[in-house]
């Protein structure tokens, strides 16, 4: 029969690289419990609508990578492509606006129809967080600082570095688009097919754009500040002021705009020093996004960041869990074994019963999963209830009794 793939972009996950996921998530869980952020979770799933109101029509997202179908009773719903828009939905929905300051993290898989390749999937896992509050500048400085504490903790800081910016906000950032427009169109004939796009519908993202001829078009383009307000500039002034203080590095990009959007104010990305379009963890200000979705004017800020892109950056050491295991040479000695196996569990000695009945392959096997003793049930054993245990490391062996084993290996 034809054998069955998995779909293309989409990937099991096993061994040392699913560890490596749980370590970076334990690093990211640790480190937002002490700061007291909450975690939640929403689902897989959402109407369309929550995306499309949110990211925007003209966003990359929308136009082209969303999983959107319609269900056996014809509701639009949309695999999520990214959390922030959900977890606003969702907080309008469990009446949580009213409970400010919420400090939130998420862990979870997202979906994005996108040309797979490294670091690029189609189902991919995000970790992030969203601070709702009243939108001041502080809030920006403590997300930042989180983000850059993390990658410190994953010992990623120094191969990254932090692009700040901010984008002011809707009324502002209008006559920018303005401004903008007016010179992508006076080059019109030279930008890349997707931008030429972006100029009817978004024209703010064609800063985003990741092509070559585009960017040599980007950099010559007017720049947003002299379009902002003094105390949109004096807000990321201030922001600027504490990562000095507090020794983050950063570059101020005017033209960095991010993909979506919900994003007002600051915005910010990691980026891998030497490929400024591998970007791991990103993020911004969205002061309107929750009132777009419905609910009240609850301003945010947060950031994300792949897995699987933290996993590719950083070396991380898997420390190997003690274990010991358990050998019955006969099949009449597996009850006592089990007996020693409950015990042993019981006190959280990590264990593997073998069932080989067969010293030498038992022995074998303990040493290729780095056992460091090894429990035999014989003849003699079994009629002493005396377990021969062998340490591996030493290869000193000896008898204990089957009551005194738990305090041996605690
Ligand atoms: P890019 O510019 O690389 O397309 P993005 O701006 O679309 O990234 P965000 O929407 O800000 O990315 O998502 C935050 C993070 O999620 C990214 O920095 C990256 O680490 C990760 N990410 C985004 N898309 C993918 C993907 N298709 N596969 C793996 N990781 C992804
Ligand atoms: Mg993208």
């Amino acid at each position: 029969m034809k054998k069955i793939n998995s779909i293309r972009g989409m990937h099991d996950v096993f061994g040392k690289e699913y560890q490596k996921r749980e370590y970076v998530k334990k690093v990211f869980i640790k480190l937002l419990e002490l700061n007291s952020y909450i975690p939640i979770s929403t689902p897989v799933l959402e109407y369309s609508d929550v995306f499309v109101r949110s990211l925007g029509t003209g966003s990359d997202v929308v136009m082209k990578e969303m999983y959107t179908f319609e269900d056996k009773s014809n509701e639009l719903l949309t695999l999520r492509p990214e959390g922030t828009a959900s977890i606003a939905r969702a907080i309008i929905s469990n009446g949580l606006t009213q409970k400010l300051p919420l400090k939130l993290y998420y862990i979870g898989p997202m979906f994005r129809y996108e040309r797979p390749q490294k670091g690029r999937y189609r189902e991919f896992n995000q970790i992030g967080i969203e601070f709702f509050g009243n939108g001041r500048f502080y809030e920006d400085w403590e997300v930042v600082n989180l983000a850059f504490k993390f990658l410190k903790n994953l010992k990623i800081h120094n191969g990254l570095s932090l692009r700040i910016n901010t984008l002011g906000t809707s009324d502002e950032r209008y006559n920018y688009i303005d401004a903008i427009k007016k010179y992508f169109t006076s080059n019109y004939t030279i930008l890349s097919s997707d931008s030429k796009k972006r100029l009817e519908r978004n024209p703010l993202r064609i800063l985003d754009s990741k092509n070559e001829q585009d960017i040599q078009l980007i950099n010559q383009a007017p720049v947003i500040y002299e379009f902002l307000k003094k105390e949109d500039l004096d807000a990321f002034e201030k922001l600027k002021d504490m990562l000095t203080k507090f020794n983050i590095p950063f570059y101020q990009d005017p033209f960095l705009v991010r993909g979506l959007d919900y994003y007002n104010g600051t915005t910010f990305e990691f980026t891998q020093k030497d490929n400024k379009n591998f970007t791991v963890l990103a993020g911004g200000r969205y002061d309107n996004l929750v009132k777009e979705l419905g609910g009240h004017k609850v301003p945010g800020v947060g950031w994300a960041a792949g897995i699987e892109r933290l996993v590719s950056l950083s070396e991380i050491v898997l420390e190997d869990d003690k274990i010991i295991t358990i050998a019955p040479l006969k099949n009449e000695f597996l009850e006592i074994c089990l007996k020693i196996s409950n015990l042993l569990i019981a006190a959280e000695v990590k264990l593997e019963l073998l069932y080989m009945f067969d010293l030498k392959k038992c022995l074998s096997y303990s040493n290729k999963v780095n056992a460091s003793h090894i429990i035999i049930v014989g003849e003699t054993e079994a009629k002493n209830s005396k377990p021969s245990i062998k340490n591996l490391i030493s290869g000193k062996q000896e008898s204990i009794d089957i009551d005194k084993l738990s305090s041996y290996f605690k």
